[in-house]
């Protein structure tokens, strides 16, 4: 366990405020220990969404320090400032890393569809000078992104074609995925919607499509759960994201609200107490957080999931397997063993998805069997997650596990252990079955 990463944070004060009284609570406190209160940006800046009260840790507070010495605590702790200074060319990245030539060519040349977008909070977490790193290698291109091969498709799974209105892909009967917005604040190069990003006919995304799209769903009485999903939902602001919310909360059929994102990875201080109070009123709501490697499990990120899980959301992860990044059984182990000790349940582990330029993530298949292999019956079952195929072609999720049924033998099932020992449990319904 990377321990030093885990709960060595100052945690938020327990009580039952209100996201604006407790936030304003936060300011006092920020400004009585804090060394900066004469910025004039930290006086402008006191709405409660732009602070997030826990401590940096030793790492950011080091890269900032270095990195962005005119900016302060508050200003680095303001979600909005780590957007707005999103890295997103080749001069500013390489003034923080050590580009090797093959990434500044790529980002010199870069014409894919995905742009680059790096959060300074999460650039703090990449290594300088190593292109090998795990994490820079999810957000910094290489010349191998212009490499396309066979079988991998601009939208491989056809969710277009199952898009009714401009948002919603309604691909299982009871459930619709409704992508509220193109943007993310740090964009991963394996991302499957990259066809979708920042692109004018989605960013156009307003009131008027959101309101098509939840009329789309209100007339569905068979959509039960919506998924919240783009881009990352995380980047709206509260007052657009409870727009959304109030609106799907009205509608009767619908049961259950779940948010994919990866702001609390990337944008750790986006979780603030205003949007935790917001976010509480509209149970039951779920989160699915896309993590990727351990080094993601930093105290910043470790107080965003707790955060949300103490506001009552069940957190589940969705991890993308990729090649040299997070596809060895040490790492996964390390991952789900950390996600569980910040309240997040590993859910799934998909297989990266064929789009142009991904051959150099993706693994065998195999690989994704051998990690289950090497979790399953190895650490508590909390800590698996399913391995999925998401079909290309549209055909969905499909679950894949090792053998463990290994066949029948005499009316009795064989089966194989975690430690690869046979056992045999008798089958008498398939015998009888049979028998009749
Ligand atoms: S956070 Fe999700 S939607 Fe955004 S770039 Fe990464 S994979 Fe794509």
């Amino acid at each position: 366990m990377e321990s030093e990463t885990l709960f060595n944070e100052e945690e938020e004060p327990p009580g039952q405020l209100t996201g604006l009284v407790h936030a304003k609570n936060n300011v006092s406190d920020f400004l009585l220990f804090s060394s900066e209160i004469a910025q004039p940006y930290a006086v402008k800046q006191k709405s409660s969404s732009a602070l997030f009260p826990f401590k940096d840790s030793a790492r950011s507070r080091i890269f900032r320090t270095n990195q962005y010495p005119d900016i302060t605590r508050l200003e680095w702790f303001d979600w909005r400032w780590q957007l707005h200074n999103a890295i997103r060319d080749v001069d500013t990245l390489s003034q923080i890393i050590n580009l090797s030539d093959n990434e500044r060519q790529a980002m010199m040349h870069h014409s894919g569809a995905l742009p680059v977008s790096i959060t300074p909070y999460y650039a703090s977490l990449l290594d300088a000078d190593d292109p090998a790193d795990p994490l820079r290698r999810c957000v910094v291109p290489v010349v191998d992104e212009c490499l396309h091969t066979a079988g991998e498709e601009e939208d491989p799974l056809c969710e277009d074609v199952d898009s009714p209105v401009p948002g919603i892909i309604h691909r299982y009967p009871d459930r619709v995925l409704f992508l509220v917005t193109d943007t993310c604040s740090t964009y991963c190069r394996y991302c499957t919607r990259s066809r979708i990003i920042e692109r004018s006919a989605h960013r156009s995304l307003n009131y008027e499509k959101w309101n098509t799209a939840i009329d789309y769903i209100a007339g569905n009485k068979n959509v039960r759960d919506v998924l919240l999903s783009g881009g990352d939902p995380l980047t709206l602001s509260d007052e657009k994201l409870e727009w959304l919310l109030a609106r799907l909360h009205k509608i009767r059929h619908v049961e259950m609200v779940r948010i994919g994102t990866k702001v609390p990875v990337v944008l750790p201080q986006r979780i603030t107490p205003a949007l935790t109070t917001m976010l509480r009123k509209y149970h039951p709501l779920w989160m699915s957080i896309h993590i990727t490697h351990p080094k993601e499990l930093t105290p910043e990120m470790s107080a965003a999931c707790i955060r949300l899980a103490d506001a009552g959301i069940p957190l589940g992860s969705q991890t993308v397997l990729l090649a040299n990044v997070n596809d060895d059984v040490a790492t996964m182990t390390r991952l789900v063993h950390g996600q569980l000790q910040i309240r997040v349940r590993p859910y799934y582990l998909y297989q990266c998805d064929p789009i142009p330029g991904s051959s150099h993530f993706r693994t065998p298949i195999n690989k994704g069997l051998e990690i289950i292999q090497g979790l399953r019956g190895h650490t508590t079952g909390y800590a698996v997650p399913t391995y999925v195929v998401d079909a290309p072609g549209g055909g969905g999720k499909i679950p894949l596990l090792p053998e463990y049924a290994i066949g029948w033998e005499n009316g009795d099932l064989l089966l194989r252990n975690y430690e690869g020992n046979t056992y045999r449990y008798p089958d008498n319904h398939a015998m009888l079955k049979d028998i009749h």
